[in-house]
């Protein structure tokens, strides 16, 4: 028999060793359970019977004895978790009017250990574990796990044919070790009817797809083994095309620009709010108000598009990447009037529905809908934040009065799916719909929550301890989060806030209009949330009116040295660092973060040379940082950062939209046939970018293909120009920026050649 098709049986009995009729009955039952092919975990104590059927389950049905200590607790704990593992009670028929009715209700059977026979019992727990397996796994993953044990002949693709190809050569061998053979048996094609075709959603590959939109709460469901890069773009092919107007929020994803040049449209842009620490925040609602999207679309230069009838799409990006999400019915309610479908980018966000705190907060929200209400699109990463191979995403969907036949929309699906789609992406797109089905989705979710705030008020407390904050007092990273937690008897600091009032309740975390933590005033209350998961940590350097410091910590130092040692944040910014708790987290992960922060910080109090600090920084320069400190650096930084107001003009650089000349796929056009020009920022004047310019952070396009750069002395222009002056300043620490190629440190941009424009 194959080791994993083995049945694993724990039983948690404080008789197991004693000379009692107990005893002896429950190592007949063991002996018996191991004769019929069973593996049993015996468990004596409950600290052993914690961690083996709790945290990490890895059994197919567990017998508890009434009798011992705490078995009540026990069995609530793994209920809490797992509904559908089966939990026999093992009890004598005089004892069960002592067990209370919740635990009635939650065991599956009672086991007689002194009347019932062994072979009786051992084969009701046979039985019930086989069940059990039997609805453990998905359709897709099921069906492919039977297929690899039938090791065929396989005489189609692709060409390893189960790996075998590999190991014809020394190097082919050390990859087929590396990685198992499992893998390559099941690296299938669509040859392979039994396992269906994900190019037309047939067979068990249909079926999991189906399943998956059961979980996600979606009408239908796409796999997509291409990213949520490629899930926008299936959405753009299949929604615009030429001439037809999108609103798409300019906080979006390059495959949201690549699916505006693909489809040949036209976009709007929604501009969303950014605060003080260069944050970026949602779109208001002032924003999507329907006058407001009328009055831009009537003024929008290009001559050639269809002004009649909505917009096709608008794309939002929910939650931002900074753990913003929205209001979903106040949004929808206002953006609803202008356009029939929505699509929620949720590259980031894929666990929403699986926790109550993020009720209303997501596209595929539970309640009630009208067939007038707005199709509804939602892009899910599900590799991001679930538990998926890289590429692995979904596209979800709700039906509403724009209708999307499947017959059709398929076609744009095909247009960005390969033909040989990988089967370990689709199998693991299966299992994470399995992993949040059933109840685990809130465990997993809770148990992330639970860790985020943990770290967040540990960081608080350390503050509190350090007495940062005040004058002349020490030192301390921010946390960028409520400062203070409404509750019914009034207000209490955070650090003192119940944490399961912060794990349960989103009015702790929503941008109140009169609270000044977050920066973003006049916001509705309730519009924005920010996502406890999503860990903004501030450094030293902007005061709380937005204005610079005398003093401060540049945020890119901070993670040069927590990259050095094996803590790598999602994203910096310029005094902020994000980052993110995912499904992945283990208990007190974070304090690794901690105590890397901690070093840190003794470095830099005790001004301790950067050879020390960032020993590969100081080697690739050794002449401009070699007898330097890190509080030298930082402060030389932050200096520079406030003297050539790198913030102030980020700021405004991005508040106001620049000048259309084209649409995106004008100017990539004129990219493709080489009527372009790489063009130095001095001589960046009103001229049209062939490419989007999109510097990180924030991450957000400072210009879109076919927008104009504006004046010498504006803010577009000013901002690059003081990121390119930052990079010669500081070797080592230049600025990545998508669409500038750099040439002896000039930025250069591809516009579009004068006689193209
Ligand atoms: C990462 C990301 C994408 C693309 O997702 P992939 O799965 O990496 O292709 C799309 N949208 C947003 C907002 C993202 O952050």
């Amino acid at each position: 028999m194959n080791p994993e098709e083995i049945l694993r049986i724990a039983i948690v009995d404080a008789h197991i060793m004693t000379e009692t009729t107990g005893g002896r009955a429950t190592r007949a039952l063991i002996q018996e359970m191991k004769r019929a092919g069973m593996a049993v975990i015996e468990i004596g104590t409950m600290e052993d019977a914690v961690p083996a059927v709790v945290t990490a389950p890895d059994v197919d049905c567990v017998l508890v004895a009434w009798d011992i200590e705490g078995a009540e607790s026990l069995i609530r704990m793994i209920r809490s978790r797992d509904k559908e593992v089966p939990v026999f009670l093992i009890s004598e028929p005089g004892t069960v009017h002592t067990v209370p009715l919740p635990v009635i209700r939650q065991v599956n059977e009672y086991v007689w250990i002194t009347e019932d026979t062994p072979e009786f019992i051992a084969g009701r727990v046979e039985a019930a574990a086989l069940r059990y397996r039997g609805r453990l796994l998905p359709p897709f993953f099921d069906e492919l796990v039977n297929f690899s044990r039938d090791f065929e002949y396989s005489w189609h693709t692709p060409g390893h044919a189960g790996g075998i190809a590999f190991l014809k050569t020394p190097a082919g061998r050390i990859f087929h070790r590396f990685f198992g053979e499992q893998l390559f048996r099941s690296d299938l094609s669509v040859s392979v009817e039994e396992l269906g075709s994900l190019l037309d959603h047939s067979g068990p590959i249909g079926e999991a797809e189906r399943y998956a939109a059961k979980v996600f709460g979606a009408d239908e469901t796409y796999f997509v083994t291409n990213g949520t890069s490629g899930s926008n773009r299936i959405i753009f092919s299949g929604s615009v095309s030429d001439g037809d107007l999108v609103l798409v929020d300019r906080n979006c994803h390059k495959s949201v620009e690549n699916g505006i040049t693909l489809s040949r449209s036209v976009p709007i842009y929604l501009v969303p709010a950014r605060n003080r620490y260069g944050i970026i925040g949602p779109i208001r609602p002032g924003e999507i108000e329907p006058d407001e999207i009328a009055k831009r679309i009537a003024s929008h230069p290009c001559q050639s598009i269809s002004r009649d009838g909505p917009p096709g799409l608008a794309v939002i990006t929910n939650s931002t990447y900074d753990g913003l999400c929205y209001h979903v019915p106040t949004l929808e309610s206002l953006l609803g009037l202008s356009v029939d479908r929505i699509l929620y980018d949720e590259a980031w966000y894929g666990y929403a529905r699986f926790n109550p705190l993020y009720r209303d907060r997501f596209g595929m929200r539970e309640g009630h809908r009208d067939p007038g209400d707005p199709t509804i699109f939602a892009t899910q990463s599900t590799h991001k934040l679930l538990a998926a191979l890289s590429q692995a995403s979904m596209i979800h969907l709700k039906a509403g009065r724009s209708p999307v036949e499947h017959g059709r929309f398929n076609q744009a699906f095909l247009m960005h799916s390969s033909t040989s789609p990988s089967y370990p992406i689709i199998a693991s797109l299966d299992i994470s719909s399995r992993m949040m089905d059933g109840g685990w989705g809130k465990t997993l979710t809770d148990e992330t929550i639970d860790e985020a705030i943990a770290f967040r008020k540990e960081m608080i407390r350390i503050r509190r301890e350090l007495g940062a904050g005040e004058p002349g007092a020490d030192w301390w990273f921010g946390i960028w989060q409520p400062d203070e937690i409404r509750t019914g008897e009034g207000r209490v600091a955070f650090e003192d806030a119940d944490p399961g009032l912060l794990r349960t309740d989103p009015s702790c975390w929503t941008l109140h209009p009169e609270d000044e933590w977050h920066g973003f005033p006049g916001l509705e209350d309730n519009y924005c949330m920010l996502d406890p998961i999503k860990v903004t940590i501030l450094t030293p350097g902007i005061r709380r009116d937005g204005s610079p410091a005398a003093e401060g910590i540049p945020a890119e130092i901070v993670t040069r040295f927590l990259e050095g040692r094996g803590v790598i944040p999602e994203k910096t910014g310029d005094y902020n660092i994000l980052f993110l708790f995912s499904l992945g987290i283990t208990k007190g992960k974070w304090g690794t973060l901690l105590s890397g922060l901690f070093e840190f910080k003794r470095l830099f109090d005790e001004e301790q040379l950067l050879k020390d600090v960032l020993p590969d920084l100081a080697a690739a320069f050794p002449q401009r940082y070699d007898s330097m400190t890190v509080t030298a650096l930082a402060d030389e930084m932050h200096r520079f950062m406030s003297g050539n107001r790198q913030l102030a003009l980020l700021r405004s650089a991005y508040s106001q939209l620049p000048a259309v000349a084209m649409i995106p796929a004008a100017a990539y056009a004129r990219l493709v046939r080489g009527t372009v020009e790489k063009v130095p920022l001095d001589q960046l004047e009103d001229r049209v970018v062939a490419t989007a310019v999109v510097p990180y952070p924030p991450g957000i396009p400072l210009l879109m293909p076919g927008e104009r750069t504006g004046t010498a002395d504006g803010p577009v222009i000013g901002f690059l120009r003081a990121l390119q002056d930052f990079d010669t300043r500081f070797p080592g620490f230049s600025h990545e920026i998508h669409g500038v190629e750099r040439e002896n440190g000039r930025y250069l941009v591809y516009c579009v050649s004068p006689e193209a424009e």
